[in-house]
């Protein structure tokens, strides 16, 4: 009677598992194999049974599986074997899982090196066809664009829509058509020109970059990233768009648009600001080194156009088949907002001074709110605190009954009026100039102190 040794590689007799273990086998009669059933294999049972006596007889190669499971003098090591044998099998299956691990994420990340080059070149070809014409813009692919256009739009632009923006650039390049001339302009002018558009720190930037181009530059600005963030008023989103799209130089460009694509296209769920970092990250990978400005004017047309805060339009996406946040359908819900705290609401007046058909207006202090900005005299509101309600001059005042309503960033203001035509004479008591009340829209208020001009003129100036 024959008995079959070695049908399996890893069978149920646990010498097999040990030769298995020692990779590699011997048979007594010297052949190697790994679970193949051969001829030899085949021996006398009772052979078997003595195999650990007969085979140093006969010279054969070791069995270390049978000395070990019949010799009299290891009944101890079986425990050991078989727990030798578990962590065999263990470590073949981590080392397996590990190889196929490292051979998906290899595979992962050929994929996204793929991924996002694509982006890029799907925007490029997208953006040649349906750029937007903008008075700023040079056409796709062709000379660079004039870096002191570049910087005025940009600065206009933040918190500022592009239809709000067209006629103030076109109005400044018209009155200041390069840095130089810029650099010379009258303060009240210039402050004059911005009015109506907000943020009024950034004219004061404005004419502050100017002047340090003009004067430390020789009136070129500087063609790196580094050198125009030196600049007043110029951030790390405004030297980075001004490099790549005035010089060309490889910078990654966020802006909210661009923002907001990133954080959809790879659907990146944390909460701003939290996930500023990771938009960073993904925006650099998928930024090219040839035509990076194209590249960031496209992602910009792209979140302006297409991928809305609303209702992004997908369909007509150049990049929707590579767009994780479309593909799971969480596209519009991205990226995920801060709860935003409510604005605290102020209360304040502002005081109509009026004689011989000419109207008190202050110039308010260079620093802090609508600084530098002409104004109505007021009670000393701001974001922190109500006016005090008391006037600047001691006059016969009339309150009127309607407010006006002005929301800022921060906070939101109910300003009432108070009117008076008493023979004041403020000149001594608070530093400002009779203005022609007909001819206020050239005094360059706020949007502020305009709303309040407009509610003193249609109730009345008695
Ligand atoms: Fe935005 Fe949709 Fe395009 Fe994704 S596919 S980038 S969500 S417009």
């Amino acid at each position: 009677m024959l008995h079959h040794r070695g049908v399996r590689a890893i069978d149920n007799q646990f010498e097999r598992a040990i030769g298995l273990f020692a990779c590699w086998k011997s048979d007594r009669f010297g052949g190697r194999y790994i679970g193949i059933a051969r001829s030899d294999n085949f021996v006398p049972t009772a052979n078997n049974r003595t195999l650990h006596k007969t085979e140093p007889a006969e010279c054969g190669a070791t069995d270390f599986g049978h000395q070990i499971r019949y010799s009299p003098r290891l009944p101890a090591a079986r425990p050991f074997v078989r727990a030798l044998r578990g962590c065999c099998f263990a470590w073949l299956w981590l080392a397996f899982l590990h190889a196929a691990i490292i051979a998906r994420s290899m595979a992962a990340v050929e994929s996204a090196v793929q991924k996002t080059g694509d982006i890029a070149a799907s925007l490029l070809k997208w953006y040649d066809q349906y750029a937007r014409a903008l008075p700023w813009r040079a056409p796709p692919g062709s000379a660079r664009t004039d870096p002191y256009r570049v910087w005025l739009s940009e600065i206009m632009l933040q918190q500022t829509t592009v239809s709000a923006v067209i006629p103030y650039f076109e109005r400044f390049t018209a009155r200041w058509p390069n840095v130089e001339t810029l650099a010379v302009a009258d303060d009240a002018e210039l402050m004059a020109a911005w009015a109506g558009l907000g943020y009024y720190a950034r004219a004061r930037n404005l004419l502050a970059c100017a002047r340090a181009v003009a004067q430390q530059h020789g009136g070129q600005f500087p063609a790196t990233e580094s050198g125009l963030r030196a600049l007043p008023g110029i951030g790390a989103y405004t030297a980075a768009a001004i490099a790549a799209i005035a010089f060309d130089e490889r910078a990654v460009v966020v802006d909210a648009n661009v923002e907001r694509v990133v954080a959809r296209l790879f659907a990146i769920s944390t909460p701003l600001p939290a996930a500023k970092s990771e938009i960073h990250r993904f925006a650099d990978r998928i930024t090219p080194t040839k035509r990076p400005g194209d590249f960031a004017q496209a992602m910009m047309d792209l979140g302006a156009t297409v991928c809305t805060v609303r209702k992004p339009a997908c369909l007509a996406c150049p990049s929707s088949e590579l767009c994780r946040g479309h593909r799971l359908g969480i596209a519009e819900s991205l990226p995920v907002k801060p709860v935003k705290a409510p604005k605290p609401h102020r209360t304040g007046t502002a005081y109509w001074i009026e004689s011989n058909d000419h109207v008190w207006l202050v110039k308010r202090p260079a620093k802090g709110m609508l600084g530098g900005m002409r104004a109505l005299p007021d009670d000393g509101w701001n974001a922190r605190q109500d006016g005090d309600s008391v006037p600047p001059v001691a006059a016969e005042w009339r309150t009127l009954n309607s407010s006006v309503e002005h929301v800022f960033t921060h906070f939101s203001l109910s300003l009432k009026l108070a009117v008076t035509s008493s023979p004041v004479q403020p000149e001594g008591m608070m530093a400002g100039q009779w203005w022609p009340v007909n001819s206020l829209d050239s005094a360059g208020l706020p949007t502020l102190f305009k709303k309040a001009a407009r509610l003193v003129s249609g109730q009345g100036r008695e």
